[in-house]
């Protein structure tokens, strides 16, 4: 079996540029068509010469060494791609039958018919290997001669010396192409080698086709036709050989690129896998995968080795152009080039291309096309199921309309930078009266409005701002990496982008947006800093100034307290807020002397609300009329209660601002106390300092009538606000609370010791009672003992407890039952 004269590798096929290779190899092929004419002349014709051939058995021979090119196997051997002819067959027929040019003139006229026709290799390899054959002939033709000249020309001799000349010959041509190629690659030892273990295998099974076929010859030449039949077997037999190690060779390669290309569901990963596999398989030198951009997904590609240019628009995902090209007819760059679409039903995916085969010919055949679909189909599965992945995937953190990343992968994006460290921030963008476009224009015009508002606003951002669309009209950007004045820049830019009319359906819509601003600022939250944006845009949509930078101030106007709002309203009407008693202690003599009302609101959702929010948010809208009536009526029937169980306590109430503005005030009182049955002297209320202040007209007028009416006024808070002990002079109250910042830190700061003692006397010497409210543990309670402190109150007596739990705390606490000095009205 005869190493198929030279398939050269290398990356020459494509590139005649490259010369100096070349160069060697026809030089070499020169130096062996000289051996080949000099052994020629060297040793005569051979034994048979003038025998007289009849023509048409030479004819004959041209045809078979013809065909044993023609049907070369391709063998697979160690990764490479090997192709091997039966031409020591003829070869041998000739050397026992013809002389030696005949023989030579035969074997080049069929093989070099093949190559130039069906191989259409280059010039140079055609002489390389016309040469090759030239001599491997000639040498042949010297070994035989030598073999007859010692031993005579018998037809054991003949057949003998044939079968053996033709193996020297083949072992002899394995190493003058290893030489070939290395000219090309380099590593001659390696290449020699690899040539040599090949040829240990395939010269015997050639030797024994070219002695099978010639023995019968030498007994009579018609004999000959029997040795069609065992050469045929012979080929035969390898050919269907090679099928069958092919199939299992490409089963295997398949399944491992199955598994390859299924590892993983990232694109990415799948591209990369399957690219290096592709290229791998197919042993092509260049390769390039690319899986076409979708909707908010880039294109993916993955070159190995230089580009190989895809039909245009390949990245778009526009297909239909591509082409399997194992088409050696057109230029010579794309005969070497196999492009296939990646495709299922569901449509084109993207292009796989490979290109320079490596091994024995340059150009793909056939076989390889199909071979490349397979490895196509199974890259085609694995990548729809990524590209369904990452299509659910990016429906989660996307919004379907706008595309923009959602309020999921802006809150995360936004955790990401507040770890990251650094400045930066966040704008809140709300669309203004974006509802009446939707309302007057249609949901679809409302829509598209937004698209293009997306699409604008996305334009005057930086490459690494992320926007995002967080709900209906808003819209969030995440600026990482600016400041304060950074960001406020942004924010007009915004702003201004906004200004220009949209074109709709032929109506010019202007839209107006409101944006709050966020810095970072040392929060480490990104719901918090959310949130702060956000009120700073709810602020600027009231202040109509654009943009708001976020204050603490501004979390009173906030969307979330309005919800409360009305659920406070709701819980008003509904008699759901709840009153609870703090106890009030005598000093001097331990003993209650009666209790704070204080209101309590549990919350549906959010459990309890503390009154220092909702007791403000009642302030602001009004319904603290309400809700200090409540308190008063529920403290005052409590209070009647306790009288009936032999407790007879005062209850103070506190009063707002608000209450002391409204003139009725005094008489509502009036009225509450006449329900509970109750004299005004068990009710005491509780103003703040800064209460009296404000509208002081009117508000000492409804102080007055409440203490004419005999009710006790007290100070709360006191030393908060800014009133000075001379001006409770002239007010009618009879008692006076030291705030509890005061009390709190007592024996630990001198200064609020001083306020806390100098508040007792001086409100001694007015002739009030002194309460010390916030009384946390004994110890301050003796010292506020000590310094004279009338009345204590705070958790170290007892924190406030509902009606039930407060009266039972009455029935067993140490303090001792109040002196019977009230009296119930009536
Ligand atoms: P305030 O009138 O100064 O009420 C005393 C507050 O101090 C109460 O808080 C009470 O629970 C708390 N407190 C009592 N002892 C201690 C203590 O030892 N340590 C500490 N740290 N705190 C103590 P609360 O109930 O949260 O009330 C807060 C404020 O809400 C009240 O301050 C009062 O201004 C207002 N408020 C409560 N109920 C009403 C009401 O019915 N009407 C009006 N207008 N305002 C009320
Ligand atoms: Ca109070
Ligand atoms: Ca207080």
């Amino acid at each position: 079996m005869d190493r198929r004269g030279m398939d050269l590798t290398g990356p020459l096929g494509a590139r005649p540029a490259v010369d100096r290779p070349v160069a060697a190899v026809v030089g070499l092929g020169a130096a062996l068509a000289i051996g080949a004419v000099a052994l020629v002349a060297a040793g005569g014709p051979g034994p048979a010469a003038g025998t007289g051939v009849p023509w048409w058995a030479l004819a004959l021979l041209v045809v078979v060494f013809g065909l044993s090119e023609r049907f070369a196997f391709h063998v697979e051997y160690r990764r490479e791609a090997l192709s091997f002819t039966l031409s020591e067959v003829p070869t041998a027929f000739a050397l026992a039958f013809v002389g030696a040019p005949a023989a030579i003139g035969s074997r080049l006229l069929g093989s070099v018919i093949i190559i130039v026709a069906v191989w259409r290799s280059p010039l140079y390899k055609i002489w390389f290997n016309a040469s090759l054959f030239a001599f491997e002939t000639a040498f042949a033709y010297a070994i035989v001669r030598r073999a007859t000249s010692l031993a005579g020309d018998g037809p054991e001799v003949l057949l003998l010396a044939s079968v053996a000349a033709v193996s020297i010959a083949t072992l002899l041509g394995s190493v003058i192409v290893s030489v070939a190629i290395a000219c090309f690659e380099g590593d001659l030892a390696v290449r020699a080698r690899s040539e040599l273990q090949l040829a240990v295998v395939t010269v015997p099974v050639s030797a024994a086709a070219a002695g099978l076929a010639l023995a019968p010859a030498l007994i009579h030449p018609w004999l000959t036709l029997l040795s069609v039949f065992p050469v045929v077997v012979i080929g035969l037999g390898i050919r269907r050989h090679g099928h069958l190690v092919q199939r299992h060779r490409d089963l295997e390669a398949l399944h491992g690129f199955t598994a390859a290309v299924t590892h993983s569901l990232r694109v990415e990963d799948i591209v990369d896998a399957g690219l290096a596999e592709a290229v791998h398989l197919m042993r092509a030198e260049r390769g390039h995968l690319v899986v076409c951009g979708g909707v908010g997904r880039p294109a993916t590609s993955r070159a190995h080795g230089t580009l190989i240019p895809l039909p245009e628009g390949a990245m778009a995902g526009e297909g239909s152009s591509a082409r399997s090209a194992a088409d050696p007819a057109s230029d010579p760059a794309s005969a070497a080039t196999i492009i296939e679409e990646i495709r299922d039903d569901q449509g084109l995916i993207g292009f796989l291309a490979l290109a320079d085969r490596s091994g024995a010919s340059r150009a793909f055949e056939p076989a390889d096309v199909t071979r490349t679909r397979t490895l196509v189909e199974q890259l085609a599965l694995a990548l729809r199921r990524a590209l369904l992945y990452a299509d659910i995937e990016h429906a989660a953190l996307h919004d379907a309309l706008t595309g923009l990343p959602n309020r999921v992968l802006f809150e995360r994006s936004v955790t990401a930078a507040i770890v990251d460290g650094g400045h930066g921030g966040v704008l809140m963008l709300d669309l203004d009266r974006f509802k009446e476009v939707n309302d007057t224009l249609g949901h679809q015009v409302g829509d598209r409005l937004l698209v293009l508002y997306a699409q604008r606003i996305r334009g005057v951002l930086r490459p690494g701002d992320l926007l995002a669309r967080l709900a209906g009209d808003e819209f969030a950007v995440l600026i990482a990496g600016a400041d304060t004045a950074a960001l406020a820049g942004t924010a007009q830019r915004l702003l201004d982008a906004s200004r220009a009319p949209f074109n709709l359906d032929d109506l010019d819509l202007v839209v107006t947006a409101s944006v709050g601003i966020a810095a970072f600022d040392g929060v480490d939250d990104a719901a918090e800093v959310l949130r702060r944006a956000d009120v700073a845009m709810y602020t600027a949509k009231q202040t109509h100034a654009g943009s708001e930078t976020y204050c603490a101030t501004d979390d009173a106007r906030t969307p979330a307290r309005l919800s409360l709002l009305t659920d406070l309203r709701s819980a008003l009407a509904n008699g759901e807020l709840a009153v609870h008693y703090q106890p009030k202690v005598d000093l001097a003599t331990a003993t209650i002397v009666g209790a704070e009302a204080l209101a309590r609101w549990h919350h549906a959702v959010r459990g309890w609300v503390s009154p220092a929010e909702f007791v403000p948010l009642a302030e602001e809208t009004g319904l603290i009329r309400q809700l200090t009536d409540q308190v008063l009526a529920q403290a005052l029937r409590d209070v009647g209660d306790w009288h009936r169980r032999g407790h007879r306590l005062s209850v103070s109430v506190n009063l707002s601002t608000h209450d002391l503005l409204d003139q009725s005030l005094a008489a509502r009182v009036a009225q509450r106390l006449r329900e509970a049955d109750l004299t005004p002297d068990v009710l005491t209320l509780e103003i703040t300092e800064s209460a009296l202040l404000t509208d002081a007209p009117r508000t000492l007028q409804t102080v007055q009538q409440l203490h004419d009416m005999g009710i006790r006024l007290s100070i709360d808070d006191f030393g908060t606000g800014y009133s000075s002990l001379s001006y409770l002079r002239k007010l009618p109250v009879s008692e006076v609370k030291v705030d509890q910042s005061f009390v709190a830190n007592v024996l630990l700061d001198d200064q609020d010791l001083v306020i806390v003692r100098s508040t007792i006397d001086l409100g001694h010497n007015l002739g009030l009672q002194v309460v010390a409210e916030g009384i946390e543990t004994q110890a301050v309670l003796d010292h506020l003992r000590t310094l004279g402190c009338d009345i204590g109150q705070g958790y170290g007596i007892s924190r406030p407890l509902d009606a039930a739990r407060f009266a039972s705390w009455l029935a067993t606490t140490e303090f001792r039952s109040p002196a019977r000095h009230w009296t119930t009205a009536g």
